[in-house]
This record gives structure tokens, sequence and C-alpha cells, in this order.
């Protein structure tokens, strides 16, 4: 196994990973390697006959796992975005095994008891702040980690970390796999009714490519809600498509979710605290339940309310068809109608404005380059882990080179869904590197010579994890476990929402939203419409929203040893004790796929989007309103926020910017709240 490619450093530029020489069966040896380098290094740190220093144990631990570090960041990426079945077994191997390792470290008596004395003398030691938050956020996560409990206790601590490792590896498959199965078959064009000729045409060559010539295949995508239930004319299609998405992996991961959630309950408890998200908040920026509790049940009353409004507005239109009662997959269809006839505003017109490649280059690098002065060169020379992966060079304003970010915008079978940002390399100058970091949509692919024309929702979406880039790309720390987005998990959304501001910022609107064919400037007077109708559909989003949050802070605030029956049941209960059972409205996601909190480290956060967007719209307006250029706006918010990654306290960045504490204000008048 001399030829692994993970085993030495790459030589690329960057270190971008060397994708032509990877292939599956490097992985497992990898890893393996990986893992025992790191416990080698680990045990030379505790070895060590001369008494703790910041150097020789910090620094160190923090030097330690340079090989599991590189065929992680490749491994995870490549099995969320080009998935197949040996990455799959590698996966569900690895999984348990990278926790116990993780375990290892954290529960080393030897390791913590030098960590513990440098602590207990920190005020001492001369450090700098960074190097002294280093060291109290290592403290904090090894006493978190189960550092202080007694041998009996660690056992069950790493039993319990097993366990839930596996059990999110299965309930991830599951879902993927499910998502396959229950895409809907059509036999006939006219049960299309209503979709584009090119989503029509992309049903049939799903069809085909899937096994079913001839007929037309949907295939699902990430949210309870699909894109179609909006154009499809044919209501019982419709009640099909949305039933074959509620219903997805409802016997394999209903079970598994209710495990997972007693499992977290005792991991909690065994940690001394009352539940897994008193647990989870206390490292956050909210700091208790009750923080989120309160936010939370002050939104809710008023976005009910904004949802019943809109239904009443969407009954009118129903009724007018013989629909005496909107239902769930009626709701996006008679949305869609109200835009059209209230707001004068039909999706399918926008789309020709919004091409990809315009939107990309002269939308949001245009944008990144007004408020930082950044540059993009794509480096075609430099291959990606896909095909469809497009490598981009990031230049700074005065031409030094900063990173490189990497876009892989299409849909494909081997891709799980949604949109999400990732780093190969992250920065940090103690190790010398420099960030590649990645982005992934999920877009369509058009028939072979079409354009890629995108939705409204898709260009935010393009923005929005475009935000995450900039945030690791601009990172400059020392130490790696600070680097990019390695903040607080309800703070980390908050720079990509500010980024969904440029979409409509003027200045890059006018540059990037152009016909495809023509080349004339999206109309002035749709933009405003199109914003006026975003205001109408704020109420069904926020009810969206809020159900899937507060289904993940049910299921995690569910004390140890409580007997839950039913997923569904339980979910059904939680809804209707939060007063968001709004029956036409299905959470954005329903447990049983709600990969977020069962399978991707957003347990007791999924609350952070609502929670980061408090900031977000404060920053916004403190864009606009702080009589600073936005190239100078752009400077303080790099330099104060997106710089720092997780060196300084989040909200101490907040503040450095803004000037003050964040308000709520700002929010609910965005959400029509207020
Ligand atoms: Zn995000």
């Amino acid at each position: 196994m001399s030829d692994n490619p993970f085993f030495e450093p790459s030589t690329l530029v960057y270190e971008l990973p060397p994708f032509t020489a990877i292939r599956e069966e490097h992985y497992l040896p990898a890893f393996e390697r990986g893992m025992a380098d790191q416990l080698a290094e680990i045990a030379a740190i505790t070895a060590d006959p001369q008494a703790p220093t910041f150097d020789n144990t910090l620094v160190a631990l923090e030097r330690s796992g340079a090989l599991l570090r590189r065929v992680s960041a490749v491994f995870l990426n490549q099995s969320s975005a080009d998935t197949n079945d040996l990455v799959d077994a590698v996966d569900a191997e690895i999984s348990p095994r990278l926790a116990a390792h993780q375990d290892a470290i954290h529960l080393d008596a030897a390791l913590f008891a030098r960590i513990e004395a440098l602590h207990e003398r920190r005020a001492g030691l001369g450090l700098d702040a960074q190097s002294l938050r280093l060291l109290e956020r290592h403290h904090t996560r090894f006493v978190r980690a189960g550092a202080r409990l007694g041998a009996a206790e660690q056992a069950r601590l790493r039993e319990l970390n097993s366990e839930l490792a596996s059990a999110a590896t299965a309930f991830q498959q599951n879902v993927a796999a499910d998502t396959r199965a229950r895409a809907l078959v059509l036999d006939s064009a006219e049960q299309l009714d209503g979709l584009s000729a090119d989503a029509v045409a992309a049903a049939a060559e799903n069809g085909r490519a899937l096994g079913h010539d001839g007929r037309y295949v949907l295939s699902l995508k990430n949210f309870s809600n699909q894109s179609e239930l909006a154009q499809l004319t044919d209501r019982s299609v419709r009640e099909r498509l949305l039933a074959a998405s509620l219903g997805r992996a409802v016997a394999t991961n209903g079970p598994l979710a209710i495990r997972m959630a007693g499992l977290r309950a005792e991991r909690a408890a065994l940690l001394g605290h009352p539940s897994h998200a008193a647990y989870v908040v206390e490292d956050e920026t909210a700091g208790t339940v009750e923080a989120v509790d309160a936010l939370l049940a002050r939104l809710v009353p008023p976005a009910v309310a904004n949802a019943e409004r809109e239904a009443a507005e969407l009954a009118k239109l129903a009724a007018a068809d013989g629909i005496e009662e909107i239902a769930a997959h009626d709701w996006a269809f008679y949305s869609e109608r109200v835009r059209r006839s209230s707001y004068q505003v039909d999706a399918a017109v926008l789309r020709p404005y919004f091409e990809l490649e315009r939107v990309l280059h002269d939308g949001v690098f245009f944008a990144a380059n007004l408020a930082y002065g950044l540059t993009f060169t794509e480096r075609p020379d430099l291959v990606g882990y896909h095909p469809d992966a497009r490598v981009f060079e990031v230049f700074e304003e005065d031409g030094g080179s900063l990173g490189l970010f990497i876009g892989d915008f299409h849909a494909r079978a081997s891709k799980r869904g949604g949109a999400w940002m990732d780093e190969l390399v992250s920065q940090s100058t103690l190790l010398d590197k420099r960030p590649v970091v990645l982005n992934n949509l999920n877009i369509a692919r058009p028939a072979p010579g079409e354009p890629v024309l995108l939705t409204w929702d898709e260009v935010r979406t393009l923005f929005h994890e475009f935000g995450h880039a900039l945030h690791g790309l601009f990172s400059a720390v020392r130490f790696p476990l600070f680097s990019g987005t390695e903040v607080p998990r309800d703070f980390v959304e908050f720079p990509s929402q500010v980024n969904e501001m440029w979409m409509t910022w003027p200045a890059v609107l006018a540059n990037y939203a152009k016909h495809h064919v023509t080349g004339e400037p999206l109309p002035a007077d749709l933009v405003e419409r199109m914003t006026a109708a975003e205001g109408f559909g704020q109420g069904f989003r926020t009810v969206e929203y809020l159900a899937a949050a507060l289904l993940d802070w049910a299921w995690h605030t569910v004390p140890v040893g409580l007997e839950i029956a039913d997923a569904q049941e339980f979910e059904a209960r939680a809804l209707a004790e939060a007063g968001l059972a709004v029956a036409a409205i299905p959470p954005r996601y329903r447990s049983t796929y709600f990969n977020h909190i069962f399978a991707s480290g957003y347990s007791a956060g999924y609350y952070a989007y609502i929670w980061s967007e408090v900031l977000d719209a404060e920053t916004v307006e403190w864009f606009r309103t702080d009589g600073r250029t936005v190239r100078e706006s752009g400077e303080v918010f790099r330099a104060e926020l997106l710089s720092r990654g997780g060196s300084v306290d989040a909200l101490e960045c907040f503040r450095a910017v803004v000037g003050r504490d964040p308000r709520t204000g700002p929010l609910l008048a965005r959400r029509g709240l207020a």
C-alpha cells in the first residue's frame, strides 16, 4: 500500500487532494494508519518526561492527526457528493471506529491531566489571546466529552458513542435508499400537465435511466414539499407526490429515531445534563434551553396567524376549482396562482434571467469583488473529485492568492440532496495550510445544449453557500481548531445568510440578472413584484421551518428513560403542543428523513437557522446604513468576523462589526412577524 495517495501530503497547489490517484480501496488503510499515527502522537505527548507546557501539549495536539485529517476531508466529501456502494460500506465500517478514536483521545486520562494542569494555571502562562482560548476550548471539549467521568461511566459513554455513530450512518443510508425507491413513476405525459417542456423531458429521461422506459419519473428531493407541487395541475398526482415524500423511511427510521433520541438522552444524563438539548446548547451562543424556547415561542403565534391569512387567500382560488379545503398538496400550487394573480409574478418568467454562469460570475463572484475585492480564475488544469466539480483560484484585490473554491452545482444520483459547503483543506498558519473549500448544489441538469436556468430559490442557495465558502476562504487563524467555519453551530449560518443579501442588492442584481438570449436586464417592476410576492410566502416558509425546528427540539428535550412508542405519533403530539399543527403545512422535514438532526450534526441545532437570522437581519441593516462604502463595510466584516473563525467569541465578533448586542426587531420585520 505504499502507493496510497493519502500517506504523504499532496504536492499539488494548495495541497489540493490528488483526485486522479485516489480510489475507494485507499480509504480504509488510510483511516487505519491515520488513527494509529494520531494515537502514537498522543502517546508521545503523554510520555514526554517534561512538565506540560502549552507547546508540548496543546500545540502538539493541534499538530497531530495530519493523515487522518487528509483522508477524512476527502472521504466525507465523497460520501456526500459522489457516493457508491463501496463508499457506503466504508462509511458504515468506519463511523463507529472514528467515534471510538475520538473517545480514545478525549478519555485519555494522562492527556487530560496535562491539559487540566495547564488550565489551572492558565493566567500565569503568558499566553496570547488565541493561545489562551485554545487552552480553554480544549479543556471545555474534553470535559464535555466525559474526561472527568469514572471508568464505568466512560465505558458506557464509549458504547453510546459507537452505537450513535453507526445509527447515524444507517439513518442517512435509509433516507437515501427510500428517497430513491419512492420516486413517483407516471404512465403518461398528461399526468405531468403544468410542468415545463424541459421538465417533462427530464422526467422521461429519468424514466429511461431508472429502467422505466416510456414512463415518467419524478425523483424526490430533500424537503417535504417537492418543487413540482407548484405546477402540477392534476390534483391526484400532487397528492401522490407529496405522500411519497412524507412517507419516506417510516418503517426503518421511525424506530431508529426513537432509539437515537433515547441514547442521546442517556448520554446527556451521564454527562450531567437534563437533556441532549441542554447539553448541546450549553456550548452554543444560545446558552440555555430556555433562551431557545423563548425565541421559538415568540415566533410561533404570529407565524401561524400569517399562514392562516395566506391560507384564506389560497382558499378563494381553490374554491373556484371546486376544492373545499386546501390540503398540503394544494398549498404550493395555489400559492403560485396567487403570485400570478395578485402580484403578476410567474416563476417561469424569471428563470431565463437566471442563467447559471451569469449568476455565478456576474452575481456571486461580482458581489465578492464589490465587498471584498476578490477575483476568480477557473483552473481547468486542476482536477476535482468529479467531472462536475470545477476548480477556481481565488485572488485578493492586490493580486495575492487566497485559496481554491470548488463549485459542484448539478444533481446526480450519487449525490445526497440539499446544498452545503465543505472544506478539503482548512486554513491554519500553524500547519501552513491555505483553504480549499467547496460548494455543492443540486441543480437539475438541462437537456444537452440547453442553458442552465435557475429558480429564484436556487439563486438564493448559490449566494448562501458561497457565504459559507467565504467564511472558509477568509479564515486567518493559527490553530486548526479555530479554522473558518469552526464556530458555534447557531452562529455558522449567519455569514451565509448575510451573503444572500447580495442577490437583490441593486448593483449586483443589475449586473447578473439578464435574459440569457436577449441580454435584456430583469425588468425592475418584476423584481419589485417578486419581492412583494416573497412577503406573501413568509407565513408558509416560517411555519414549515419552525415545525422542523420544534420537532428537533421535541426529540432532544426528552428526559432519559421516556418511552416513545411511535415516531409519527410523537411527532404529531409535539407539533400540536407547540401550537404548530397547521394541517396543510407539513414540517420542512419529517422525523424519519430529517438527516440534519439524526445524521449530520444538527441535533438540537436546527433552531440555529432562525437564531442566526437575528444576527443576519441586523447585519444587513448595518451594511445598508453604516455610512461606509460597500467595500469598506466588507473589509470590516471580513476583518472582525469572517477571518476570525472560532478564535474569538462569536458574539464578540458580531459586536465588533455592528457595535452592540443583537435585537430581534429586524428579523421580525423581515418575516412579517412584527
Ligand atoms: Zn447554510
